[in-house]
């Protein structure tokens, strides 16, 4: 025990990028003009502030993180102006501190799923999830830009040319409760095998196949340089800024609206389709599967949320599909709401969001030709944004369990011979 307490301290201390005194403020702007105001502030000062929710709507706040140094004249500014604001997180750097602490012995019999986990321990986790059931199977399924192997895992029971689900966490490098909960999923998965009605007939029925941790190389830079990084860690030629947003990347609607041309933007699309390694290599993994995908997922945090094509476009006419995604997002939710109260929105993802090109989403729909193909934001809303507490990680596993076996309920009546 000693000795992951020591290790969590070398962490602590290894972290390059610090944001002590930085605060998160949630912002409420409440015309066109206020949310024009706010979006030039990115641009003025984008070193300084940070904005972890797009500011694309008025029916959703704005949440922001701030540097010491730019606090006073933000909220100066804020109340001149008459805008409101909450402050969600006093000190950034304590909650990512708390976030790495070890109260418990880690040891391989015994997996935390309570805790978050280093890459090496997920990697670790894939293998050893793996040999513990006869019906999961691991494999290398890419390699990451900086040469670090991703697992994933494959979950179903014998059978021929089974219809396939991909779940896959993690392409935020920042969002670590994605890789959490579908650790979590997974691991629920497998004990609720052979007693669980839904649960046999859903690894019976179609394979699984799971990708914990998707941009291996942003996370790892995650616990030793920086929390808040969201890209992955590529560089092109010579630059000054490195990484692609993951999810700016996939081939469909590339370059559209809601994805940068600029390379220190969070949301660059890469300098061409498929160019990150993690993107091309599970893509291709997808498209060359001798089996129907019919359920592809992309989760993610943080807003709660559980969106449908399309993402590229609000206004871009749906998919006639779009009634069978809300059918299947009703139960979903509600499922998932059942749990602990946890109010999650569904919805075509640039209607309820925001647009954003280059999607996971789209490509799974449109290219893959997954019929169900969803974003999940996972929690929370806001009170602790990216940073959330490692004390919440059962309740999302527990939720979104109840909300995948929802789904798989669903995928069943469609489904199932
Ligand atoms: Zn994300």
């Amino acid at each position: 025990m000693k000795l992951f307490i020591v290790l969590a301290a070398v962490l602590v201390c290894a972290v390059a990028v610090r944001y002590d005194g930085y605060q998160t403020l949630r912002i409420q702007p409440r015309d066109p003009s206020e949310l024009e105001w706010l979006n030039s502030l990115k641009d003025d000062f984008a070193s300084k502030l940070d904005f972890w929710q797009n500011t694309g709507r008025l029916d959703r706040p704005v949440d922001v993180m701030v540097s010491p140094a730019l606090q006073t004249f933000l909220k100066e500014a804020l109340e001149v102006r008459g805008i409101s604001y909450d402050v969600m997180i006093d000190d950034v750097q304590a909650v990512a501190d708390s976030q790495m602490h070890r109260d418990v012995s880690i040891s391989a019999a015994s997996f935390d799923y309570t805790i978050y986990h280093t890459y090496a321990e997920i990697q670790q986790w894939v293998k050893d999830f793996a040999a513990e059931y006869s019906f999961v199977q691991n494999f290398q399924i890419a390699t990451s830009f900086e040469g670090r192997p991703i697992n994933a895992i494959k979950m179903g029971t014998a059978g021929f040319q089974k219809p396939a689900i991909y779940w896959q966490g993690g392409i935020h490098a920042r969002e670590w409760v994605s890789p959490a909960t579908v650790m979590y999923i997974a691991k629920s998965l497998a004990e609720e095998y052979g007693t669980d009605d839904t649960v046999t007939k859903m690894l019976d029925t179609f394979d699984i196949y799971i990708v914990p941790s998707l941009n291996v190389d942003g996370y790892t830079y995650t616990w030793i340089n920086d929390r808040l990084w969201r890209k992955t860690r590529s560089t092109y030629g010579a630059q000054v800024c490195v990484g692609t947003d993951p999810n700016r990347n996939y081939d469909y609607r590339w370059g559209g609206q809601g994805a940068s041309t600029q390379k220190c933007s969070d949301t660059y699309r890469g300098p061409s389709v498929h160019s990150e390694p993690e993107v091309a290599a599970t893509t291709s993994f997808l498209l060359n599967l001798q089996q129907t995908v019919v359920n592809f997922i992309d989760f993610h945090a943080y807003s709660q949320l559980f969106l449908s094509p399309w993402s590229y476009s609000a206004f871009a006419a749906l998919p006639t599909e779009s009634v069978d995604h809300d059918v299947a997002s009703v139960k979903v939710v509600n499922a998932l709401k059942a749990e602990f109260g946890t109010e999650y929105t569904y919805g075509p993802s640039a209607r309820t969001l925001y647009a954003a090109s280059g999607c996971s989403v789209d490509w799974g729909f449109s290219k893959l030709g997954a019929k169900y193909s969803y974003v999940m934001e996972l929690r929370d809303t806001g009170k602790f944004g990216f940073l959330l507490p490692a004390s919440q990680i059962e309740e999302s596993g527990i939720e979104t369990f109840a909300a995948m076996k929802a789904l798989g309920g669903h995928l069943l009546s469609e489904y199932a011979p």
